[in-house]
């Protein structure tokens, strides 16, 4: 297992072998308790479970999605199975509690999703309760970019700041704002919703929340990956470099490689680019401006791109903001990288100890 730098959480996935099942059943027995951490994303499709000990070092994690978009009783009853695999009969009791990180819209306060976009069945649904039932210890849920934002500024890149925004640029758009180690969730914990601030006014496309013109629309994984799908289709010499990046198997590539092929010269791809960057850059300023912080944290699929993408954002940023605004400001990729959400979900259980 790799340990993250000075957190101690691990990160790594163990075989399932009979082997692995042996060495973690020894670190049960070496600790006081366990929390566990679920993520659910892609509206449901999405899903992972991981066991911690109180030091936040992942034993055992699970990640199984499905190739379909499970109705909410389907995506539970996976979850059910999966979470009795990561913690087993060895718990014996001791496990303390269970965060759930959520892709979507969640009233934190109250325990509930307030909706999963394109999936049924989850408006208004009671998970915090639901889960409690079912496991029997005490849950607690959030929004993942709230989860995976904590995660960063306790155990991450973040860590020492006062004021972090982060930005989850996956298939859909999350941010969230840390002050003083502490996630904002404002009135009615939809703080940080920046995926529907509006950067393009007339004829924008349609978001998936039924808006138009949002950044999520323009700006996340899959905008990028479609856009550049959609227009390649006229263009055989980026049809060809799709093809090339991804093996032949073109309907898998990824928004990283979309940058890749934009550093690369390819014209589309690096329009496309362009377009994230301009209207990614116009919503961070807008924020950098609101909230002042000391640092952003780009995570999610996107930025996998690292500097292909953090380089022109940055640029824009030093153009569109006040110096003042400007001065003290980091941008980096978030250090947690893809599993973040279930790093987060772990971090939102032990911070409820
Ligand atoms: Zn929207």
């Amino acid at each position: 297992m790799s340990r993250l730098r000075a957190s101690g959480v691990s990160t790594g996935i163990p075989n399932t072998g009979p082997a692995s099942a042996q060495r973690v059943t020894d670190k049960l027995l070496a600790t006081q308790g366990y929390v566990v951490g679920v993520e659910i994303s892609g509206g449901g499709a999405r899903q992972s479970v991981a066991l911690a000990n109180l030091d936040g070092e992942i034993l055992h994690q699970i990640r199984r999605p499905l190739e379909y978009l499970p109705d909410r009783n389907t995506a539970l009853e996976h979850l059910k199975v999966m979470l009795s695999e990561v913690t087993g009969s060895a718990l014996d009791g001791r496990l303390l509690r269970v965060g759930i990180a959520v892709g979507g819209l969640v009233d934190a306060r109250r325990g509930l999703v307030r909706t999963l976009h394109r999936a049924h069945g989850w408006d208004h649904f009671p998970l915090q309760d639901y889960f409690t039932e079912q496991v029997e210890v005490p849950c607690i849920i959030d929004n993942n970019a709230n989860a995976a934002a904590l995660a960063e500024c306790i155990y991450g890149v973040g860590r020492g700041e006062r004021v972090v925004l982060y930005v989850g640029l996956g298939r859909g758009i999350g941010g969230a704002l840390v002050v003083d180690g502490k996630v904002y969730h404002g009135v009615s914990c939809t703080a940080g919703e920046i995926g529907h601030m509006l950067v393009v006014q007339e004829g924008g496309p349609r978001c998936s929340c039924g808006g138009f013109g949002h950044l999520e629309a323009v700006a996340s994984a899959q905008a990028i990956v479609n856009r550049l799908i959609g227009r390649s289709v006229n263009y055989p010499e980026t049809e060809a470099a799709i093809r090339r990046i991804t093996d032949g198997r073109a309907e898998r590539i990824t928004a990283a490689q979309v940058f890749q092929l934009a550093a690369e010269g390819d014209e589309l791809a690096r329009q496309g680019v362009e377009e994230v960057c301009t209207y990614l850059g116009i919503a961070l300023a807008n924020i950098v401006h609101l909230v002042n912080p000391s640092m952003i944290i780009l995570g999610g699929s996107v930025a996998q791109a690292g500097d292909l993408l953090i380089g022109p954002l940055r640029e824009r940023l030093q153009r569109l903001c006040l110096p003042a605004a400007f001065q003290d400001l980091r941008i980096v990729q978030g250090s947690l990288g893809t599993d973040a959400n279930l790093v987060g979900a772990v971090t939102l259980a032990l911070q409820d100890l």
